[in-house]
């Protein structure tokens, strides 16, 4: 791969213009500061039609949500979007260069990891027809859709056994299907059959309905329940090995750990989104790359103010 870099040394490298991303661009362009997305385009949500719970954008597609993102970020003009991936980060003395699918090269002083997670699905036979219409993570996503409906939670760990419980909040009819002998006890159990609901532990043998709408469960024993949209509570992982690679530090459950103004263990290095924080909803992710732009940009200003260099290094000193 041949490496072609470029001479100019930007603020912020920003990686992944999701939510988190697109919204740390729009405070960094409105401070006037340079700055580049970097975005290979999958988001997490990517399967679904419908964004829920954002106020104002309430049912808009995702990717019309994303597309109003970059729209207005246009008259920002230290701002640049490129979708590309991002291969590799180096840290520098006082710089990050990130290399780009292609060999380009960018350099900045700063850097925001706003890379996401990726959702570990079931092995579930035609699992996939259904993901992200009638086969869902989050009950606040997309619970009031399936009010009222037969629903079904798959999994066999005490996250599945919370999750059913919850989803009597949008349904009555709830059933926990743990594909097998669950992995939690009895202690967990009971519970949820004092509330209503009902445990199936045959091990399930596909998914069955029209379109991408569910209809059914079948199961290997040969029973099948009517179902219109079943819930999981996924595994998940980093979309990106960036924050490993910089030797960001992690918390228990995978996300990149940051304190409270996103800044990583690593001097220069930012999280936010779903990558680092463990309210995964749109509206937060947003709020949250906010913030981190909001510390990257004191951060910038901090250290010109110190050595004098504010108006030399600002878009407004520029000639
Ligand atoms: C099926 C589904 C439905 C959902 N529905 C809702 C909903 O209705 N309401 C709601 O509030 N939330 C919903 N969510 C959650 C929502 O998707 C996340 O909260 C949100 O996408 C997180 O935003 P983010 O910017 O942190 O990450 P993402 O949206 O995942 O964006 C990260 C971006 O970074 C890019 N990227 C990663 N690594 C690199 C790299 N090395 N180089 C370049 N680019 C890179 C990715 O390609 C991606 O485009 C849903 C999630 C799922 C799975």
């Amino acid at each position: 791969m041949k490496k072609t870099a470029s001479p100019v040394l930007l603020d912020v490298i920003i990686v992944g213009g999701g939510p988190a991303g697109l919204s740390a661009a729009l405070v960094l362009g409105r401070c006037r500061r340079r700055a580049i997305v970097f975005d290979a385009g999958h988001p997490r949500n990517e399967a679904s039609r419908a964004l829920h719970g954002y106020l104002t954008r309430d049912g808009i597609s995702p990717a019309d949500f994303l597309k109003i993102g970059r729209e207005q970020l246009a008259p920002y003009d230290t701002i640049e979007l490129r979708h590309v991936n991002v291969v590799d980060v180096a840290r520098g003395d006082r710089r990050f260069t990130a290399t780009v699918e292609g060999g380009e090269q960018i350099s900045a002083r700063m850097l925001l990891l706003a890379t996401g997670l990726v959702d570990e699905l079931p092995q579930i036979k035609e699992f996939l027809r259904f993901y992200g219409v009638t086969a869902h993570t989050c009950p606040y996503c997309d619970g009031w859709e399936h009010r009222d409906q037969p629903l079904a939670v798959v999994g066999d760990d005490k996250e599945a056994a919370d999750l059913a419980l919850e989803l009597l909040l949008w349904s009555k009819d709830v059933v926990l299907c743990t594909n097998g002998a669950p992995e939690c006890g009895r202690d967990v159990l009971n519970p949820m059959e004092r509330n209503g609901v009902r445990i199936i532990d045959a091990p399930i043998a596909r998914l069955d309905g029209t379109g991408s709408k569910l209809e059914r469960i079948h199961f290997r024993d040969g029973t099948q329940i009517a179902r219109t949209a079943l819930f999981f509570s996924p595994g998940q992982h980093q979309r990106s090995h960036l924050a490993e690679q910089l030797g960001c530090e992690f918390c228990e459950d995978g996300c990149i750990q940051c304190g409270e103004n996103a800044a990583t263990s690593v001097p220069g290095v930012y999280a936010a989104g779903n990558a680092s924080r463990g309210v995964q909803l749109v509206i937060a992710a947003a709020a949250e790359g906010m913030q981190a732009a909001f510390a990257i940009n004191t951060a910038l200003l901090e250290a010109d103010a110190a050595r004098g260099k504010v108006l030399e290094t600002a878009a407004a000193g520029e000639k």
